[in-house]
């Protein structure tokens, strides 16, 4: 059994997002730039909006953060939107999600400038995923095919069954997936499937992006299977100073054993989703200097 180290993965990719990132302040005289905004103070958003701030650090892109109250209207945060899409001092817009409930993360999503979206979100870019063009891919997705490159797991007629259908996750994987190219046979599965069990011991490359700790069970496994768990859940640890240990979907401990590679959590998927985070604000702040947009 091979442990998929993201961390490993990501760091290398970050040697060559840091070349990719001093190459573009030696040609234009400035930074690329990402406008980070955090609607309230759910702690998990606090603790990924810091660490997309490190890994802007890390790399010389400036960020902007705008920290706002839970009571920000949502048409304060459309204004800000607004403000940030006509800035060309700002390459890359980031609206953590979840926000809060008066808020319709759809406008707010629509209301991003595609050019700028390098969550890859908004539909422009969604549909342009869909359908093979050039678009800002969903970052989670992105890291889950660079980590499966970096290991050289071949997805051609492989069967990939990925659970959970959400806009961020599941959609845009099972859209990367099976384009020309990648050519593998995707289920998508969810709350409503009947026999789960049954789909997921068919995959030979299972995606778990579910939201519940150890769900994914040795039974519900083939073997020599690939595993990549997306999941990221708090559960309650009496023995650590915070309090809680993060946990994946997948049952780690007992299904490890049982696969021919498994991506760990943490250290697996969520370090990959960052790097592709700078990838695309790298890449938008190229394509805006290229357009003469800065
Ligand atoms: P989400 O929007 O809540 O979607 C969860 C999906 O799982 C839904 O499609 C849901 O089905 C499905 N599901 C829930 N219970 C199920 C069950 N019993 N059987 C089958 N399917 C079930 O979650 P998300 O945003 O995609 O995130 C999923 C997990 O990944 C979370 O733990 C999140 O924290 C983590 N995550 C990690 C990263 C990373 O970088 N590692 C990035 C994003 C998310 P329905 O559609 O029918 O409700």
């Amino acid at each position: 059994m091979q442990v998929l180290k993201g961390k490993e993965v990501a760091d290398q990719a970050y040697v060559e997002l840091e070349e990719r990132c001093k190459s573009f302040i030696a040609q234009y005289g400035y930074s690329p730039s990402l406008a980070v905004v955090l609607v309230g103070e759910d702690p998990a958003s606090q603790s990924y909006v810091a660490s997309k701030q490190k890994a802007c650090d890390r790399l010389g892109i400036e960020h902007k953060d705008y920290l706002l109250s839970d009571k920000t209207s949502e048409t304060e945060l459309l204004g800000l939107v607004k403000l940030l899409n006509e800035d060309n001092s700002v390459h890359g817009i980031l609206v953590q999600l979840p926000l809060p409930s008066h808020i319709n993360e759809t406008a707010i999503i629509g209301a991003i400038n595609p050019a700028k979206d390098v969550d890859g979100f908004h539909p422009q870019n969604v549909g342009n995923l869909l359908i093979g063009n050039p678009a800002f891919v969903s970052c989670t997705p992105l890291g889950i095919l660079a980590l499966l490159d970096h290991y050289r797991i071949e997805t051609s007629g492989k069967h990939v069954v990925i659970v959970g259908r959400s806009n961020i996750v599941g959609k845009p994987m099972a859209a990367l997936l099976m384009q020309k190219g990648r050519d593998a046979t995707v289920t998508v599965c969810h709350s409503k499937t009947k026999d789960l069990p049954t789909i997921t011991a068919q995959a030979d490359i299972l995606i778990a992006a579910i939201g519940r700790a150890n769900f994914i069970k040795t039974a519900m496994v083939k073997q020599g299977c690939v595993i990549i768990d997306v999941g990221i859940n708090r559960v309650e640890d009496a023995s650590r100073a915070r309090g809680y240990r993060l946990v994946g979907d997948v049952d780690y401990e007992s299904v490890a054993p049982k696969t021919k590679a498994i991506t760990p959590v943490p250290g697996g998927v969520g370090v990959m989703t960052i790097a592709m985070l700078m990838n695309n604000t790298i890449l938008a702040a190229e394509q805006l200097a290229t357009q003469g947009e800065r």
